[in-house]
């Protein structure tokens, strides 16, 4: 563990918030939006948010995959799973999203439906194989860190020949949520924060490289500062973009060179644009209708897409009127700020999409946020987080 714990020194910690405390100009506001949600937990999980100077105001944003999947692509998971002779495949958090009736992939499950929850895609292709009389469907999420497996995955299941394996892909881009968040009028008139700059997401950039935020940065003027997960990253990173916007700077910066380059991953990238292309549209919870902001399979892997294997037309998906979500992934709301926080809506028995996964931000908030207001402040000899 000696790797982590570089990365989680406490004294070095508490050098970053002291330089922290003397950059800040005293009675500004620095607004930062972490994009990821891994971002999120971690900056809970490590209670970073409390030792922060109360200049500095963390943004939570769209950064949580199953967050982001509006309750009409729930919808046309369970209608998938219900389909006669189909094996769903998911990720374990969407099982538990409520859709437009309060069902969700796991009630489906309980009512007969055959769903099943995989840790990797290629488990799918696996059961595929290994199940040759069900259609099994992968129903793939996450941004443009699993995309690649995704791609990976088709490649191999047209090499295997398979007639019994198809994917339902909903991977998502993040540059263009970045933009939208900032420009589009959509987003302002659903209400939204002013932002100073972002935290850029960190294995994302893993495999697209630092450079697809350059243009970004220099078209809306906001600093990106692209980190790691580790304490010492994210304080780094909230470090480096006051800086910028004290020296009305707006650039890209790397605090994460250890795992990302300008120009990313190539082999990933090629294999992802080998096997998708970008749709036009795409409805992200809380955030509407974004274009270009996800990936479609591309007409050669047509056989292998359960979106032309089982086409479904489904009514417009129901949101909770009393859910307050959409407002957490703009920033515009605290979760703490939803009626439904913690009493109707908790990891157990979860109405939003926030309050599912570990990544999202009202799960975060209720699980950290409730034990860091119990706890009393770690000794001076231990690390962050511990
Ligand atoms: S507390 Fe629950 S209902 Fe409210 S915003 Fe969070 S996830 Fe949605």
């Amino acid at each position: 563990m000696k790797f982590v714990d570089d990365f989680r020194h406490a004294p070095s910690a508490r050098a970053l918030l002291a330089a922290l405390r003397r950059d800040v100009h005293p009675g500004a506001t620095y607004r930062l939006m972490e994009f990821c949600g891994g971002h999120t937990h971690a900056l809970w999980r490590y209670g970073l948010q409390e030792l922060l100077p109360p200049e500095v105001r963390m943004i939570h944003g769209p950064g949580c995959p199953v967050c982001v999947l509006p309750s009409a692509r729930v919808d046309l998971a369970i209608a998938l799973a219900q389909h006669e002779s189909v094996a769903l495949c998911t990720f374990g958090d969407l099982l538990r999203v409520p859709g437009s009736h309060r069902t969700s992939l796991l009630h489906a499950r309980a009512a007969g439906a055959d769903v099943r929850s995989v840790y990797s895609p290629a488990e799918a292709l696996e059961l595929a194989r290994r199940e040759p009389t069900r259609q099994v469907v992968f129903f793939a999420i996450g941004f443009e860190t699993t995309a690649p497996a995704t791609a990976l995955l088709l490649e191999q299941a047209r090499e295997l020949g398979l007639t019994n394996f198809s994917v339902h892909c909903n991977h998502l881009l993040t540059p263009s949520a970045m933009t939208s968040i900032l420009e589009s009028t959509q987003v302002r008139r659903l209400a939204a924060v002013p932002i100073d700059g972002f935290v850029g997401p960190a294995h994302v950039s893993v495999v697209i490289g630092s450079r697809p935020y350059e243009h970004f940065a220099e078209e809306y003027r906001k600093p990106v500062v692209i980190a790691g997960f580790e304490p010492l990253d994210l304080l780094q990173a909230i470090l480096m973009l006051v800086r910028q916007v004290n020296a009305g700077q707006a650039r890209v910066e790397n605090q994460y060179r250890r795992a990302v380059t300008r120009e990313g991953n190539a082999r990933a990238q090629a294999v992802v644009s080998r096997v998708f292309e970008l749709r036009r549209t795409f409805e992200w919870r809380g955030l509407g209708t974004i274009p270009y902001s996800a990936l479609r399979i591309r007409e050669a892997f047509s056989d292998l897409d359960a979106e032309q294997r089982f086409p479904l037309t489904l009514p417009a998906g129901r949101e909770n009127p009393a859910c307050q979500c959409g407002a957490v992934l703009r920033g515009a709301l605290a979760p703490e700020e939803c009626p439904l926080f913690g009493t109707l809506c908790t990891p157990e028995s979860p109405i939003g999409s926030c309050m599912v996964s570990s990544e999202g931000a009202c799960a975060a908030h209720y699980t950290f946020g409730r034990r860091s207001r119990r706890a009393s402040p770690p000794p001076a000899s231990t690390e962050v987080g511990r």
